[in-house]
């Protein structure tokens, strides 16, 4: 299976929360998406494996993901060794992915900057083909960095405020751990399930889209910069 967009976190919900809108917009354009975590959640204060799981599927349905699943590298102490990076090279090759998305190198929770140094080496290391995973070699076209907890100047931001509605949805499949009115009572307290995090959350995405001149949007960052093919067709539309 080849995908246009394979989107790697360290933690379910980690994508959903920085970079489902444009994932949910991608899909509905035609274009084949997934996601990858790199661990199943297992350190979270609130909710079981099998809830988070479930959520992920759940959210999965919601966005229109081709493919989605979970690696089991250990939550808390994600490291940017051998194995970890042979696994997501394994993943790459299976998937074949044109554009992977990613956690920012440098963030709050240390397992999002180690696993994006795991992930954006392998996409290097299966291109190797001497690296012997019984696949062929691999190297996606472009990887893009989304943004977690710590902010950085975007190289672009998408307009998401078609999918705004799908994009909540998304998130509150993850009901043990983002704020739903009314759900996991009884379980402890965590900012991320506070509703002042929800408001946090689409306060950025308010600010990134008026960047652009839109509602909502999600930043990026590449390394490099980006080509842009036609001035009035990228900016002729805004409205500042
Ligand atoms: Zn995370």
């Amino acid at each position: 299976m080849s995908l246009d967009i394979l989107a790697f976190g360290a933690h379910p919900d980690d994508v959903e929360l920085a970079a489902s809108g444009t994932l949910i917009r991608a899909a509905r354009a035609g274009a084949s998406t997934g996601i990858m975590t790199l661990t199943r959640g297992e350190m979270g204060t609130r909710g079981t494996l099998a809830a988070r799981a479930s959520e992920f599927d759940a959210a999965a349905a919601i966005m229109g993901l081709a493919h989605h699943g979970m690696l089991s590298l250990p939550d808390g102490w994600l490291t940017p060794d051998r194995e970890s990076k042979l696994a997501v090279v394994r993943e790459i090759r299976a998937h074949r992915p044109r554009i992977v998305l990613l956690p920012h190198d440098e963030d709050r929770h240390p397992d999002h900057p180690a696993a994006a140094r795991i992930v954006e080496e392998a996409a290097f290391l299966a291109g190797l083909a001497k690296i012997d995973t019984g696949q062929p070699p691999y190297r996606p076209a472009q990887l893009i960095f989304y943004m977690s907890t710590w902010e950085f100047a975007p190289s672009f931001i998408v307009d998401i405020s078609d999918v705004i509605e799908e994009k909540r949805r998304a998130l509150r499949a993850y009901s043990t751990q983002v704020f739903v009115p009314g759900q996991a009572a009884g379980e402890p307290p965590t900012f991320i399930a506070s509703e002042h995090f929800q408001e946090l959350i689409f306060a950025r995405m308010e600010h990134y889209g008026h960047l652009i001149g839109r509602k909502y949007g999600e930043p990026f960052r590449i390394r490099g910069v980006m080509e842009v093919d036609d001035l009035v067709a990228t900016f002729g539309g805004r409205t500042l």
